[in-house]
């Protein structure tokens, strides 16, 4: 049966390669990023702001009287604004925690009552080994994705008797745009990696392609670290 599922970041790096693999079930996929730029075959993207509360609300209504209930999101939309704490603005601590967390939230706000109408659902979040690990310069960033950890299990708590689940996926290192500017930090980074190499997007998308599957019907509430054993144990 075909799912109508929104990701959002599915412009480009792992919200596109996320988009594709539901693409490639045959799924019903909406996009939305701030460009609107979506991957081919798409059945609608919208250029939304994620950390505006208004913008997903109308967007995901939109996409619902268009496509039907959400049966998947992914909230996948994220930036970075790396700094040294004590050298950190205000914006670049707001914009992170802007689009990182309350974008996530007011993402899954606006999808859950037509899931639990539906009593059935998938929310998947995209975190960060980050606050796991502890990144010099991520406070921002390790804030907003452990924010989401707190967020998923709540969110899981609240709506598991209607049969949703709420997980949070923490990829390590993944090639992308968002790691492409890092340079040596990168090297040293890959370094620290159980398995050598950095991940790639499709190494992300078979994961939340699991959690959205049948087979993770009873897996809820929990954070999938895929990162090559970077934040083992942790
Ligand atoms: P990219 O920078 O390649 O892509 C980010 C995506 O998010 C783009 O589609 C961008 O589209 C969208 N986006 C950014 N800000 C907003 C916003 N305010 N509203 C709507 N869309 C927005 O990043 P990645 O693919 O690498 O990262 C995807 C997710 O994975 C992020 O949440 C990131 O934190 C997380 N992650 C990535 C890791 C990595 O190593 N790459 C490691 C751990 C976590 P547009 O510019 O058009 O808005």
């Amino acid at each position: 049966m075909t799912r109508h599922i929104i990701v959002t970041g599915a412009s480009r790096g792992i919200g596109a390669a996320v988009a594709r693999h539901f693409l490639s079930l045959g799924d019903t996929v909406v996009a939305l990023s701030r460009s609107g730029d979506a991957p081919e075959g798409c059945a609608g993207s919208f250029a939304v702001d994620v950390a505006s509360s208004q913008a997903v609300n109308e967007a995901v209504k939109a996409a619902i009287a268009e496509h039907g209930p959400v049966d998947v999101l992914v909230a996948n939309a994220g930036i970075t604004r790396d700094g040294l704490a004590m050298r950190m603005s205000d914006e670049q601590w707001r914009d992170v925690l802007g689009t990182n967390l309350d974008g996530a939230f007011y993402c899954a706000r606006a999808v859950l009552s037509s899931m639990i109408r539906a009593r059935s659902g998938r929310v998947i979040f995209m975190g960060s080994v980050s606050p796991f690990y502890g990144v010099p310069g991520q406070a921002n960033y390790a804030a907003a994705k452990a924010g989401l950890v707190g967020l998923a299990r709540s969110l899981a708590r609240e709506v598991a008797s209607r049969s949703i689940t709420v997980n949070v996926v923490a990829p390590g290192f993944i090639e992308t745009e968002m790691t492409s500017e890092l340079g040596a930090t990168s090297e040293e980074m890959t370094a620290l990696i159980p398995m050598g190499h950095m991940g790639g997007v499709d190494d992300i998308a078979g994961v939340v392609g699991f959690l959205a599957s049948n087979s993770a019907a009873y897996l809820t509430g929990q954070v999938i670290a895929v990162d090559g054993g970077l934040a083992m144990g942790l």
